[in-house]
């Protein structure tokens, strides 16, 4: 008989930034070791129906699902931890539950009542939790990560609703594991506890009796410690987990079992499994952790500054090393730079460049700078999203003679406008959810070294644009010798070009960064990483 789902409520205390989302992954990953279905949910406190709308600057990246729902960062974390595709189910914010709320509200569906936080706005929390655990059958396990911090006033209706759903599906079938922070104060020399017993208190005080406490701290926690933590939260010494700082993200689903998570979860949730498989995840933290070569790649972009923008391209970069027994150093160069940087100097330092996406004009010219530098010297270059925008730019004006090519995006009057918007998108008033999202697929021209690298002919990747290649510019620019190689099917919109005469000079429309797991790290990735190894050897020889 298919047993009940079973719930973990995630919530974080103390402090913002403590990594509940990679704690939360981690808790995934030690029970799908243990050969349970698992699935994420991650509830967002903000007003924002998705972040699609919000600068990096505040959020970090947008992370993509294939049925092109626009999300938190964090379901980048669950898919490659989890090594599954979560879907616009697994995310959900206060905008969107206020607007289903509003809607049904005109609708008369509440019809004589007075719509209210408690029962209607909480409601909707769970059935949207409901939704999630029932996603595609019935997993075994749900984990549910509220973002935000506990003691925060627009977080109180998500853990309210997820107080009375512990209560409804009854203590033997939830649980609650609380991310806190357990700071060592070098004047005293000494670890402070009181910070987590007033957010427990802050908790205890909403209903909620956490039955896990994740302790983050930057060293050891003793037993006594743990046992004076466990008196003033009203909990047991063996449920309050230490939870140190790592050196890789990798490492924390290890240290955590190390510290017997996975074995207390499954007790606590009344749980018969197997013992963890984590083979294949501890092959691939000592590869991450005792590389043999290192190579260094630029990244540049104009959120240098903040890299979480940047997060799912770090982590495919952590993966394609690990599978090339390489550490990959990223060099942050942001794009301004480089406009003033006449002698290539910072260039000059890496053996690959890659250009991420991005929107608007401010780097651009920079960004057309570092592409002409790697195009003509050989320097591996990897293009995405507005990587790929950029260097049809560069082409167009510097190697086919089209001085005022652009793309519409930087000047809506170019001349030679050979990045377009794609059809229909001019003149679009509501800019959220309106760019071309999520999966689509493309074919992938033999002969080219996209075709080699995936060795497939036909692919699926995740998109976030509203700009193109403009196809009147085809003829000309592969005239010159740029490759057209990935098209996709459905509308003809290119997907990915290459430079054939160059050793590695390679950009596309999706975001690949956005496919790479542990499990299975992005091809293009891996031979970028590979390439700029080669450059690295052949410059040093
Ligand atoms: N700004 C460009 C567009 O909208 C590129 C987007 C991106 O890099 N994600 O097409």
């Amino acid at each position: 008989m298919k047993m009940k789902t079973k719930y973990i409520f995630v919530t974080g205390g103390v402090v913002s930034s403590l990594g509940k989302g990679i704690a939360a992954a981690s808790i995934g990953q030690l029970l799908k070791a243990r050969g349970l279905s698992v699935t994420m949910l991650k509830l967002d406190p903000y007003i924002n129906v998705d972040p699609g709308t919000m600068s990096p600057y505040q959020h970090g990246e947008v992370y993509v699902t294939d049925d092109g729902a626009e999300t938190d960062l964090d379901l980048g974390h669950y898919e490659r931890f989890l090594n599954a595709s979560m879907k616009r189910v697994n995310n959900a914010t206060t905008g969107q539950v206020y607007h289903t709320v509003i809607e049904k509200e005109r609708k008369g569906d509440y019809l004589g009542a007075t719509v209210q936080v408690i029962p209607h706005i909480t409601d909707e929390i769970r059935s949207r939790i409901l939704m999630a655990a029932k996603d595609n059958g019935s997993f075994d396990v749900l984990i549910v990560e509220i973002g935000g911090t506990v003691g925060d006033i627009e977080s109180l209706p998500f853990l309210e609703a997820i107080r009375q759903f512990g209560l409804k599906v009854g203590r033997q079938n939830s649980l609650y594991v609380h991310v806190t922070l357990v700071p060592f104060i070098r004047a005293a020399n000494e670890f402070k506890t009181k910070p987590t017993q007033h957010s427990v208190k802050d908790l205890r005080e909403i209903g909620i009796q956490p039955d896990v406490l994740l302790c983050r701290t930057e060293g050891r926690l003793k037993k006594e410690l743990r046992e004076k933590i466990g008196l003033f939260c009203n909990m047991n010494a063996e449920a309050v987990i230490e939870a140190i700082d790592a050196k890789s993200i990798y490492e924390v689903p290890l240290l955590l079992e190390r510290h017997g998570l996975g074995q207390l979860l499954v007790e606590k949730l009344g749980l018969e499994t197997p013992e963890p498989d984590l083979t294949e995840w501890t092959n691939f933290v000592e590869r991450v952790r005792h590389p043999q070569h290192k190579v260094s790649i630029g990244i540049c972009g104009k959120y240098v500054e903040l890299q979480d923008a940047y997060k799912s391209i770090i982590e495919s970069f952590v993966h394609a090393g690990a599978a090339n027994d390489a550490e990959v150093k990223v060099v942050w160069l942001a794009a301004e730079d480089l406009e003033k940087d006449e002698d290539n100097e910072l260039m000059k330092s890496i053996d690959g460049i890659l250009i991420p996406g991005g929107f608007g004009e401010r780097g651009f010219e920079g960004k057309l700078n570092a592409i002409r530098y790697a195009r003509e010297t050989g320097l591996p270059f990897f293009g995405i999203c507005l990587g790929l925008q950029t260097a049809v730019v560069e082409f167009a004006r510097n190697v086919c003679g089209l001085d005022n090519a652009d793309s519409r995006e930087q000047h809506y009057d170019a001349k030679h406008p050979v990045i377009d918007f794609q059809p229909g998108q001019d003149g679009i008033e509501r800019l959220g959810g309106t760019m071309r999202l999520g999966a689509y697929p493309c074919e992938i021209k033999s002969g080219s070294a996209a075709r080699r690298i995936y060795g497939q002919r036909r692919i699926v990747e995740r998109h976030r644009h509203r700009f193109e290649v403009n196809n009147e510019y085809i003829e000309i620019l592969s005239k010159h010798g740029l490759k057209f190689s990935g098209i996709c099917p459905q509308n003809d919109l290119v997907e990915i070009i290459e430079l054939p005469d160059h050793p590695w000079f390679l950009a596309v429309q999706y975001h690949p960064e956005l496919r790479s797991r542990v499990a299975s790290p992005h091809p293009l990735f891996v031979d970028f990483v590979r390439a700029a190894l080669e450059h690295k050897q052949a410059r040093q020889s």
